[in-house]
């Protein structure tokens, strides 16, 4: 299927690893050029440097007001953008009773305020182009909690409203907005997370991983990012003309509900 995405620029925030690494290749393996994010210059240095010379660096937290303004900078320097993917984001573990206030802020900022702040930049430059598209990253626990991490669940539910109400705001521009609810995805940070688990119960990880797919997603697999992008790529592309203002679950079948 010809995507027609050659020549288009692409802000993928969190993009020096995992999913929205996986997404900025997949985009530029259609000739997209991508401007790479993250929070340390030589992880996204390196990320460009796999990706060759579509990618450009925008370095900044995006959770920040100042990190804000140096991505937007950049998007500048590339002379604006046709598509927004909001990606960074990360998990949390807490219990409502005990997290501060300052830790539900820190999660606002980043998975919701940091979307709201890239829109208010970059949808000028699609306005004058005629068209775009924004995306973002949810995740299935924006419907479906997780016990153990309220903070994400409810940041993540509003992103994914902030998605539905953007798209509302903007399709009368040709700016097409759409939310992605992935499931378990195998990144570095889950990578992780199972290997300190394990640390001290033999180190097997991947049987970690194992059970945790066994336990939640009827497929019994985790998803590849490389997987995942594949759905972004469509959503970006003209040949997705018709969805506005959807939430699509990439899941393996773990949502419970329709
Ligand atoms: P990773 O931890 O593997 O990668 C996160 C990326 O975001 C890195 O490039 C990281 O770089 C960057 N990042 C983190 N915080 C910031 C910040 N404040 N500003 C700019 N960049 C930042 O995460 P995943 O790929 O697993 O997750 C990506 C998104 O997908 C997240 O929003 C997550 O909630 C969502 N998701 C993931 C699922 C999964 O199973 N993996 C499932 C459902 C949703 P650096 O640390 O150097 O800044």
């Amino acid at each position: 299927m010809e995507m027609n995405l050659a020549g288009k620029t692409a802000l993928i925030t969190g993009s020096s690893d995992g999913i929205g690494l996986a997404v900025a290749r997949g985009l530029a393996a259609e000739g997209v050029a991508v401007l790479i994010n993250g929070r340390h210059a030589d992880k996204v240095d390196q990320a460009c440097k796999s990706i060759g010379e579509l990618a450009t660096p925008a370095v900044g937290d995006v959770a920040t007001v100042d990190g804000i303004a140096a991505v937007l900078k950049a998007v500048s320097e590339a002379g604006g953008v046709d598509i927004l993917i909001n990606n960074a984001g990360t998990g949390s573990n807490e219990t409502i009773m005990e997290a501060p206030d300052e830790k539900w802020q820190d999660y606002w900022d980043l998975h919701v305020m940091a979307a709201v702040r890239l829109a208010r930049g970059v949808v000028p430059y699609m306005e004058a182009r005629g068209s775009g598209v924004v995306l973002n990253n949810a995740s299935i626990c924006a419907v479906q909690p997780l016990w153990y991490e309220p903070i994400y669940n409810v940041t993540k539910a509003a992103l994914m409203m902030f998605s539905r109400t953007l798209a509302t705001e903007l399709v009368g521009k040709n700016i097409r907005v759409n939310c992605v609810n992935p499931g378990l995805v195998q990144t570095p940070d889950w990578e992780n997370t199972a290997r300190e688990l394990t640390a001290e119960s033999g180190g097997d990880w991947q049987g970690y991983l194992q059970n945790v797919a066994n336990e939640h997603a009827p497929i019994k697999r985790f998803c590849t990012p490389a997987e995942l992008a594949d759905f972004f790529v469509f959503l970006c592309s003209d040949r997705a003309s018709y969805s506005i203002g959807s939430t699509y679950f990439v899941d393996g079948g773990m949502k419970v509900t329709v």
